[in-house]
């Protein structure tokens, strides 16, 4: 199958260095409780040209890998899915990701730069799966593609009415959903 992964708060645990940055440029101590929306903006009370400039500084450290993320993908790729990376990072940080990919032994066939908030409009067909911490690109995924996970955190948050995407809590579960629609998809 065709899975496809962000790798900002799915991959790549960016709520850590979140939590520090923000100790040290504003002097708040916080819990990942605390960050209830996707917009560090919305959350913080500071412009978006401000997230801008505190998003990149986190970008530019080295961000910790979530636990069981490398071996999950490892296993995914010998089992014979193609792994698809789809970031909101922008292209300067092209270089630095495959670094950081790298550095952290994360196997995959494609990497995508994509237009945050805009994701779900990349020219990428056939994609059978897809997993989002953004609520947003998510539900908008759901019109193209048939199981689009949401990696839980305080930020995504949802009533979930029609059921257009599944929660999951961890890489165990991650491996879990998709070998289970690997074993229901006919060859
Ligand atoms: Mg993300």
């Amino acid at each position: 199958m065709k899975l496809g992964f962000d790798i900002d708060g799915v991959i790549a645990n960016f709520t850590d260095v979140l939590l520090q940055t923000i100790k040290q440029a504003y002097g708040l101590t916080l819990t990942e409780k605390d960050i209830t929306s996707f917009s560090l903006s919305v959350v913080l009370g500071i412009t978006r040209a401000e997230e801008a400039r505190l998003i990149t500084d986190i970008l530019y450290k080295d961000l910790p890998i979530y636990p069981e993320a490398k071996e999950t993908l490892e296993r995914l790729s010998r089992e014979g899915h193609s792994i698809y990376l789809l970031t909101g990072r922008y292209a300067p940080l092209r270089e630095l990701t495959q670094t950081w990919l790298k550095d952290n032994g994360v196997p995959y066939d494609e990497l995508h730069l994509l237009e945050m908030g805009k994701k779900y409009q990349a020219n990428i067909e056939g994609l059978d799966v897809i997993v989002e911490d953004s609520l947003e690109e998510a539900l908008e995924w759901s019109s193209r593609v048939k199981t689009v996970l949401v990696y839980d955190h305080p930020y995504n948050q949802s009533l979930n009415v029609k059921n257009l995407t599944k929660r999951v809590y961890s890489w165990n579960e991650i491996y879990l959903e998709i070998s289970q629609l690997a074993s229901n998809k006919p060859t």
